[in-house]
């Protein structure tokens, strides 16, 4: 870190304004940031600002000591007084990364979690010798899932619905952003309500709502507060979603197709009990990277 004072007299003499440069806006916000009891506030202040000005984190700390202009530090004061407000930072900036890629987020949609990337290694595991698969991804919110998957295999196609049309344009933006608009189709729709069962896929992937209503309250503020309720819960035990999956899912699968679903903590044994073995078989509950059981697949009996 640099030991020259970060706030200075212009030099140029424009009658004394003080300059704040990044070291010392960077200082100010992760005091504000530190006061409202944000973790991480330094880390945050940075995140926010390097967002601001459109450069990495590196950036700031090569150009610590110049000067921010005003209309940048206008808008990164904006944002940390959103941020010391209790908004996620995702929606601060607008971004978060998923899968190696960027993602634009809005409150239409629920921010990319890591875990959740479970779901696309496990759909691409189970469609590693599937030739140019067909792919529907129930609740797609950001379009995260389907994104991610239609990057990493070009000859896959997929449908993405979800029953938000603010999150649907949240996942066109994505789709556009990283190429793969032409082979994904987007379709407003409550579960598979809108969609024709003769066009069957060979794998169905969904992120569902699955918070219990009575969970919603143990959330953190960021999630509560402020992501859409309708991507976290669908109400009473949370596992309404799930069971029309399980129920619905077969009607739009090939003989032999499979169903990938992300489920909440401690629920891996109530969804057990729900699947009917004669429809389905279990192939695996995967257990996310803090060893909770988070991805359940299934495979469609012949
Ligand atoms: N994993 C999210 C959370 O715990 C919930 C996401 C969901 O319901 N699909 O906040």
């Amino acid at each position: 870190m640099s030991q020259q004072p970060d706030s200075e007299r212009d030099p140029a003499g424009g009658g004394g304004d003080v300059v704040t440069t990044i070291a010392r806006a960077l200082r100010e916000a992760a005091d504000a940031l530190g006061d409202a009891s944000v973790e991480e506030p330094r880390r945050e202040a940075a995140t926010l600002l390097a967002a601001t000005l459109a450069r990495d984190r590196a950036y700031l700390i090569a150009h610590s000591d110049d000067a921010l202009a005003p209309d940048a530090l206008k808008l990164f004061r904006d944002g940390v007084r959103r941020r010391a407000a209790g908004e996620p930072t995702q929606y601060v900036t607008g971004r978060q990364e998923f899968y190696g890629l960027d993602f634009e987020v809005s409150p239409a949609v629920l921010i990319p979690r890591p875990e959740t990337e479970l779901l696309v290694e496990t759909t691409l595991d189970l469609l590693r010798d599937v030739r140019a698969p067909r792919v529907c991804d129930v609740g797609a919110g950001s379009g995260c899932v389907a994104v991610a998957l239609l990057h990493e295999r070009a000859d896959a196609r997929a449908v993405a619905v979800d029953i938000s049309a603010d999150a649907l344009r949240v996942a066109a933006r994505n789709a556009a952003r990283h190429a793969v608009a032409g082979r994904l189709a987007l379709v407003a729709s409550d579960c598979f309500a809108a969609l024709d069962p003769s066009h069957k896929f060979d794998l169905i992937a969904s992120n569902p709502p699955y918070v219990a209503e009575g969970d919603l309250d143990s959330l953190q503020r960021e999630v509560r507060e402020h992501e859409p309720r309708v991507a976290l819960t669908p109400g009473g035990d949370g596992l309404s979603v799930i069971r029309r999956l399980l129920e619905d899912a077969p009607r739009f699968l090939r003989e032999g197709g499979c169903l990938v679903f992300e489920i909440g903590f401690d629920q891996h044994e109530a969804v057990r009990r729900l699947i009917d073995a004669r429809v389905w078989t279990l192939l695996e509950i995967h257990k996310d990277l803090q060893g909770i059981p988070r991805t359940v697949a299934l495979r469609l009996n012949g």
